[in-house]
């Protein structure tokens, strides 16, 4: 630990931001920040001297760890040179991170578009789709999610839903692969891509196709609980994309960039979208970053004509200067390689044994530092361990659970009835071995809800 503790420090801080801090996705008088003091590598610490393994890499986002030597010195290098300058110009750090990006992407997406983060990737990759087919609806799947801006947001079908929201003109929602919760009732993965892909295009088909400009998914939804899709789904779903001239937008906002095993998810399956959101990864989230990368044949409609979007942070040059030494880090210290070996060789397996103990544990599924933990309260009828969207007493065992691991001094994501065991990809062996011991004991809290 680099910060000594600083109780009165650390006090402080929570004061101010209790008093003038409105926090997202929270109701302002139910919560109780933890003050971060400092964060290295895996772990990050309190102002009482606490120090937490960060199972949540802070939204599935510090691929690389906190703090990378190499990434905070690219920012400061870069702020002594040139800390801003607008979108319209030519900067080396920013050509230099789309050049990077697009020798990465798959197939022809060799242009890139910089936003400040994954929704707004997401609102532009629809513009462009739209633009680019002058067809009006998007597609998107239930138990995805997309963002918390305008159209991001309705593109979102996580059964988050409020009194409030309208819906949104021209998306359509449909069911994408998932067979612990089939919404197909199938028994085999073979059974739920079949259905599934039928479904996909008979929905796209009762919409009518000249009317659909995109199928937007994430290569493998995370947020919703970490589902990869079974061989074939999104090969099948990019022929339904081809057939009826509607564009195919991959959102890898959060799987991208190494937490897979793989520089994209996309890479597992060989596919090519014409359109691919990033951000997290693509510099841990350091300097906000994010963007979509462009097929040429979409590329080409913007040839002539102008595109109607832009931002004024758009390929930032401190984000952009983070972007090129993560992803320089990444290659050369094999990042994206370990995260593959870590999900293989311990993650996997340790978390597949853990379910042999515990009976709260529904279903582990993941891949690379990618994976989630399905609690259940009966094995039989997968009945969640809280209902979804549960608050205060229906969600006291999640509550539970969660402080039980914060106490023993691990910090995993918790979405729901799910943890997602999401740390960096640059975890070692003994740092998860650690993560997972923590896991085992606190399960136990989990367990004595079920039935
Ligand atoms: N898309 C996906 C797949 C995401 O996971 C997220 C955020 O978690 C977003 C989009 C939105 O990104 P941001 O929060 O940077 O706007």
């Amino acid at each position: 630990m680099s910060t000594l503790p600083d109780p009165a420090l650390g006090a402080a801080v929570k004061a101010a931001d209790r008093a003038h801090v409105f926090h997202s996705w929270s109701a302002q008088g139910l919560i109780d920040p933890l003050a971060v003091a400092g964060a290295e590598g895996s772990y990050f610490w309190d102002f009482d001297g606490n120090r937490y393994l960060d199972f949540s890499s802070q939204l599935v986002n510090t691929n690389i760890g906190h703090q990378h030597p190499a990434v905070v010195a690219a920012i400061q290098e870069q702020a002594g040179r040139l800390c801003t300058f607008a979108p319209g110009f030519a900067v080396e750090a920013r050509s230099e991170a789309a050049r990077l990006i697009a020798g990465r992407t798959p197939g022809d997406l060799d242009k890139v578009f910089f936003t400040n983060g994954g929704a707004e990737a997401v609102e532009n990759a629809v513009r462009m789709a739209r633009l680019h087919t002058g067809r009006p609806k998007v597609l998107s799947a239930y138990r995805s999610y997309h963002g918390a801006t305008a159209a991001a947001i309705h593109l979102t079908g996580d059964p988050r839903r409020w009194p409030s929201d309208s819906g949104a003109a021209g998306v359509v929602h449909f069911w994408a692969p998932f067979l612990y919760r089939s919404p197909f009732h199938a028994e085999t993965e073979e059974q739920e891509c079949e259905r599934a892909l039928r479904h996909l295009e008979d929905t796209v088909v009762f919409e009518g196709p000249a009317t659909v400009a995109a199928i937007i998914l994430e290569t493998v939804p995370g947020t919703a609980g970490i589902m990869v899709p079974p061989p074939g789904y999104l090969a099948g779903v990019r022929e339904i994309c081809d057939r009826y001239g509607i564009v195919f937008v991959l959102d890898e906002v959060m799987a991208g960039f190494g937490r897979t095993g793989r520089w994209f998810a996309a890479d597992h399956w060989d596919v090519v979208p014409d359109l691919m959101t990033f951000a997290k990864g693509v510099n841990s989230g350091y300097v906000p970053l994010g963007g979509v990368a462009i097929s040429a044949e979409i590329a080409a409609t913007f040839e002539k004509r102008p595109y109607p979007g832009g931002l004024t942070y758009s390929g930032h040059p401190l984000a952009c200067a983070s972007a090129v030494a993560t992803i320089n880090a990444m290659a050369d210290e094999g990042i994206v390689e370990n995260a593959a070996r870590i999900g293989e060789e311990v993650l996997g397996p340790g978390l597949r044994e853990l379910a042999d103990r515990h009976p709260s544990i529904g279903e582990v599924r993941g891949t690379g530092v990618f994976w989630a933990l399905e609690l259940v309260r009966d094995r039989g009828t997968r009945e969640p361990l809280v209902p979804y969207n549960a608050t205060g007493e229906d969600n006291a065992p999640m509550a539970a659970f969660a402080a039980a691991c914060r106490a023993s001094g691990l910090w995993p994501f918790v979405n729901m009835n799910r943890i997602h065991v999401v740390p960096p990809c640059t975890i070692d062996d003994s740092e998860a071995k650690d993560g997972l011991a923590l896991l085992d004991e606190a399960l136990t809290v989990a367990d004595a809800h079920t039935v």
